[in-house]
């Protein structure tokens, strides 16, 4: 496999290419025009520059990363891909518009694979050219720094399939593992319910926002506190995530936490609106309650 496609210049997709490219394969970049898709090339040059300032990197292997990247017009530049990942908004609407452009003019044993957080594989499958050709492949953020990706295997997904998509995954030099198609798969079904707990415990006047944070950073060794964690992530993210687990099981252990739901409708979504569990207008982050 040497040139592959990535669909959506933001930050998973911008991530996917610059490792892919890193790598060695010729990636194709396209997003919802060439200015975007250029867009998320610069930004991948400035933090490759960034790399090559504190000596991670060389300056050649950034250039060659870089040369490595394509911008395109649009998917219909795709053509030659023998994999084509897709990383744009997480709208299903907007993903099934996707795969019937780049579905046109994929080759007859090209694979698609979507980087979708929660929209369920056997589902999309359905947009997709051919159902035995097409999986989930699940990115970390950010994508050259996590090590892990989970694959998921719709109902129809191919054996062949999994296997070019585990062994390209393999040669970025991360981890693989296996998840059904279920909601959340592995890694969100698992922490999401963390999270949400310890939003229940803060609503319900356990603790402050900083000794629930601090309580589990130390108590449990984990780099970051689940709140601080949330407002990284982003609480309307965690909130979407919630109820694809809730309604996608049905099981009332998920139903998302009354104050995170407040939180969310309060507009307040953590780092990226400036405040969340935590207010981040000044110097450091100061608890909001
Ligand atoms: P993002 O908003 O940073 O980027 C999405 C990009 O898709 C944007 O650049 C947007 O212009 C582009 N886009 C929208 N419509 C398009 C179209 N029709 N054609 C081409 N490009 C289009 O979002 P992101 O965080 O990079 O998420 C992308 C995908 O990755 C989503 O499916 C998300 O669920 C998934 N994901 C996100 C994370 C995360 O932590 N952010 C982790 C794993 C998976």
């Amino acid at each position: 496999m040497k040139t592959i496609g990535v669909i959506g210049a933001g930050q998973m997709g911008a991530g996917i290419a610059q490792v892919s490219a890193a790598a060695g394969y010729r990636v194709l970049l396209s997003d919802v025009s060439r200015e975007r898709a250029e867009a998320g090339k610069a930004g991948i040059a400035k933090g490759l520059d960034r790399l090559v300032a504190k000596e991670k990197i060389t300056a050649e292997a950034r250039d060659a990363t870089l040369a490595g990247i394509e911008p395109v017009d649009d998917v219909t530049a795709m053509a030659p891909c023998e994999l084509v990942i897709e990383a744009a908004t997480e709208r299903e609407e907007i993903k099934r518009k996707i795969f019937g452009a780049v579905g046109a003019v994929m080759g007859a044993d090209a694979i698609l694979a979507s980087n979708t957080s929660s929209i369920p594989i056997t589902r999309l499958a359905q947009a997709a050219p051919d159902p035995a050709r097409f999986m989930g492949v699940h990115f970390f953020n950010p994508v050259p720094v996590m090590g892990l990706i989970e694959l998921i295997r719709g109902l129809a997904t191919a054996d062949a399939t999994v296997a070019a998509v585990e062994a390209f995954g393999r040669s970025l030099g991360k981890e693989i593992v296996h998840a059904n198609d279920a909601p959340g798969f592995i890694v969100n079904r698992v922490l999401l319910p963390f999270i949400n707990e310890a939003c229940f415990a803060l609503g319900e006047g356990v603790a402050t926002i900083r000794d629930i944070d601090t309580a589990v950073k130390l108590g449990l060794n984990h780099p970051m506190g689940p709140l601080t964690l949330a407002d990284f992530i982003g609480l309307d993210t965690c909130l979407e995530i919630c109820r694809v687990l809730f309604e996608g099981t049905g099981d009332p252990k998920f139903r998302p936490a009354p104050l995170l739901v407040k939180y969310v409708e309060a507009g307040w979504y953590g780092r990226k609106t400036g405040r969340g569990f935590y207010d981040y207008s000044g110097a450091e982050p100061v608890p909001t309650r």
